[in-house]
């Protein structure tokens, strides 16, 4: 049986080993060993495969912006092994049949493993609960649900949905928007959207929801997701709830550790999310939150839109960037060359953690025994951001920026989906 021997790669923790993979397995850790196929990764750091717990693949309805191949695609070039992908397609993903359907997109595409997230409510209209025991049931085995886009704002409804999958370790994953406090909102409400003009969200529209779901969490005993933290508020009431001991992880993206909404001024609609890029203050606390646990994952919420979405005036793009191929080097950015943080915490925030709130046993470990997942970085390598590589879309707001790290191998169940920081095609994986 072939095997793969990456040799001299460090580990989270900085020992410096060979890793050997056989099958589609790691078969041994140590120094000194041999293979088939002996790949130099001197001065690489070697990490458990990343898993985005939140990703748009559109596929199926919006094949124009991305579909689950090229978004994949994208994916692995951005180390991830796997991808969840989130509901708002056309169909909605809401019945068996659908979420079915993308995961076996996802396997035909075979870059990474797509779990398909489940509506939580039919069509997301937030009226009535999908049908959750089923989606969980079907051969997608779906775990985690999510109306993203849209915010499950009716409380009785997020109650019913929490004690729903309680019953079988499900998750709810909310998209905090209290829609009556954000219609016709265009950015954050603050000093630059008075300036600008523009209709502002305000940072209550997101925390009132989160505080109403830990307590509800709390109230029916069961675990809850919050996703794409964007404000200093929303940090202080999950930070609170934990301490209370509600069973709630909180996610950030990228562009929340990084942007703010002073890039508004621009006009330029690429800066247009949803939530809102924010102030300094609130990216500042975003940060510290992911540095102490907090905040327990990065997710991309890779957002991609056709460039005819996005070139048009402020007020009529659509919200949302993309951010696969990027995120591994913001984690970086804010958690290693910050000098606050450590390579273990990145592949926690990555890796790990996602993988368990999704109860996936497949990623989030680099051990003996474990699916050979895994991404090769090589952190001292800096990047100049163009536009992305594999993605169909390229609203990406990193463009022209600097940003450190670069992943040069990635592997999927022990087969190299990029190498030499190239994607391998399929066939030649097969
Ligand atoms: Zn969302
Ligand atoms: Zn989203």
């Amino acid at each position: 049986m072939n095997s793969i021997v990456l040799k001299g790669a460090q580990l989270s923790d900085g020992r410096e080993v060979d890793i050997r993979i056989t099958a589609d397995k790691i078969e041994a850790i140590g120094s000194n060993l041999a293979g088939d196929q002996v790949i130099d990764c001197s001065g690489l750091i070697a990490l458990a495969g990343f898993v985005d717990l939140h990703t748009h693949l559109r596929e199926p309805g919006y094949e124009a912006s991305e579909t689950v191949l090229t978004g994949t695609q994208s994916a692995a070039l951005g180390g991830f092994t796997a991808v969840h992908a989130m509901a708002n397609t056309d169909p909605v993903a809401d019945t068996a049949g659908v979420v079915e359907q993308i995961r076996s997109l996802g396997i035909e595409a075979g870059y990474v493993d797509v779990f398909p997230i489940g509506a939580v409510t039919v069509g997301l209209e937030g009226k009535q609960l999908a049908e959750l025991g089923a989606m969980a049931q079907s051969k997608a085995a779906v775990k985690v649900f999510s109306d993203d886009g849209k915010c499950v704002s009716d409380p009785l409804l997020m109650r019913r949905a929490l004690e729903y999958v309680k019953a079988f370790g499900g998750v709810i994953a909310q998209h905090a928007q209290e829609p009556r406090l954000t219609e016709g909102a265009q950015m954050n409400a603050g000093l630059v959207s008075s300036e600008l003009g523009l209709a502002g969200w305000p940072a209550v529209a997101e925390e009132s929801i989160i505080a109403r779901d830990v307590l509800l969490a709390e109230h029916v005993g069961s675990r809850i997701h919050i996703c794409h933290l964007s404000t200093k508020g929303s940090v202080e009431i999950v930070r609170w709830a934990k301490s209370r001991g509600i069973n709630v992880t909180a996610e950030v993206t990228p562009h929340h550790l990084l942007l703010t909404d002073e890039l508004a001024r621009s006009y330029d609609p690429i800066y247009k999310v949803n939530p809102p890029l924010r102030t300094e203050a609130d990216v500042l606390a975003l940060r510290e939150a992911l540095i102490d646990g907090t905040i327990d994952i990065v997710a991309t919420d890779h957002a991609p839109h056709p460039i005819e979405a996005k070139d048009c005036e402020w007020n009529a793009a659509a919200f949302g960037m993309v951010g696969l191929e990027t995120a591994a080097s913001v984690a970086q950015l804010v958690l290693i060359e910050s000098g606050k943080s450590d390579w273990k915490r990145l592949e926690s925030v990555l890796s790990s953690k996602p993988a368990e709130i999704a109860g996936d046993g497949n990623h989030g470990e680099l051990a003996v025994g474990r699916t050979a997942n895994l991404t090769l970085i090589d952190p001292k390598a800096q990047r100049k951001i163009a536009r992305e590589t594999a993605s169909k879309s390229v609203n990406n707001p990193y463009t022209d920026r600097e940003l450190p790290g670069a992943v040069i191998h990635t592997i999927f169940n022990g087969r190299f989906t990029v190498l030499n920081g190239a994607l391998q095609k399929q066939e030649e994986i097969a």
